[in-house]
């Protein structure tokens, strides 16, 4: 007779020791490979009885699909530790199994193990073939269950659906689980009480295959990790209320705001985000580290460059966000952007645009004088 007494797959290694009794030889646990192409498989077997010696046991491994056995894979003996390769590239989904047979001399004296990834490990998949900076713990996904566990009583206002933006294309629905960090949660909840009104979310968690789908070049994006948050910006929803239908760099602007002063990092910049059309949309993440944003004002005057005398109507752009300046030939332009060198354009009609590097500070306003040629 022989058993498989002990398995480790992948990173970190799944260990499987069944105890000795145990009725249901056939166990199904969970795994994720090493890395894209590379999963290491090691298991033990013990044999018994009469003329069992170690040395004829005989292992058979039938791989993940797409991933192959070494060449030279020894397969004999009371213990294997192979590398499986990773011949194709990844398509984007199936969840990974292995079937591992142990047998003596290749009789029926046998035992195997069937290690197919469960939908959590197959989420997790995505980050290890899609090289993620970070593969997330099995614990920290959630499902709707955990969800209205750990939050569904501190934040009523927000579902589990409406955060889930994932997408299973091996299954064509959603993944039942997703990242969502309370430090988001505290921020939506937060904003949705400033506003005063039900926010619109556009999309909070993207597994990474749906990353990859909506905004490929951005492979490290926070919505992979549950931190980040894309809002409908409601039209005419600042001052001056005109009637419009699309929301315009006002609006961006004091949903941002309101953004921010409820916790949000680092806003996108609002020249990505699609303003003056109906696809507009505020991004904010609740990032740890990294150049954070923040409001920021411009105050400043644009003068005649040999004279010095004021231009009224000249107009002033700062990423996206304009303003005119006044009889005295002053402006007051207000934004949301990290603090950091940002360009100011100004065009007076009849001469030639002027660009200036102004150096925009957190929650302040720096002040600044535009001399433009004749
Ligand atoms: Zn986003």
């Amino acid at each position: 007779m022989v058993v498989i007494t002990h398995l480790a797959i992948g990173r970190p290694p799944y260990l499987w020791e069944p105890p000795d009794a145990s009725p249901d030889r056939q166990r199904v646990l969970s795994f994720v490979t090493d890395s894209p192409s590379e999963c290491r498989l090691q298991a033990r077997a013990r044999a018994s009885g009469p003329g069992a010696s170690p040395a004829r046991i005989q292992w058979q491994v039938t791989p993940p699909e797409g991933f192959s056995l070494p060449p030279d894979a020894r397969l004999t003996g009371p213990e294997i530790d192979l590398t499986l390769h990773r011949d194709t590239v990844y398509a984007g989904g199936a969840p990974l199994s292995l079937v591992i047979r142990v047998t003596l001399d290749g009789t029926s004296a046998a035992d195997h193990a069937i290690v197919a990834q469960d939908e959590r490990d197959q989420l997790r998949q995505e980050y290890v073939d899609l090289s993620r900076d970070r593969v997330p713990d099995r614990v920290e996904f959630i499902d709707e269950t955990e969800y209205q566990l750990r939050y569904g009583r501190r934040f009523p206002d927000l579902t589990f659906s409406q955060l889930n933006a994932s997408v299973n294309r091996f299954a064509g629905r959603q993944y039942r689980w997703a990242l969502l960090t309370e430090e988001l949660l505290l921020a939506l909840t937060r904003l949705q009480r400033l506003v005063g009104q039900s926010l619109v979310i556009a999309s909070i968690y993207r597994n990474p295959v749906r990353q990859e789908e909506v905004n490929g070049p951005v492979d490290e994006s926070h919505h992979q990790y549950g931190r980040a948050a894309d809002l409908h910006v409601w039209p005419n929803w600042a001052p001056p209320q005109d009637g419009r239908t699309i929301a315009t760099p006002v609006d961006w602007l004091r949903l941002a705001n309101a953004a921010w002063q409820a916790g949000a990092r680092w806003i996108e910049p609002m020249t990505l985000t699609h303003v003056n059309t109906a696809r507009c949309h505020l991004h904010f993440d609740v990032r740890g580290a990294g150049s954070l944003t923040a409001p920021v004002g411009v105050r400043g005057e644009v003068v005649d460059a040999a004279s010095g005398k004021p231009l009224p109507g000249a107009r002033v752009e700062l990423d996206g966000m304009t303003a005119r300046t006044n009889r005295q030939g002053e402006f007051f332009l207000q934004h949301v952007l990290t603090p950091e060198e940002h360009t100011l354009s100004v065009s007076v009609p009849g001469r030639t645009p002027v660009a200036q590097p102004v150096r925009v500070e957190s929650r302040q306003v720096v002040t600044v004088r535009i001399r433009v040629p004749a």
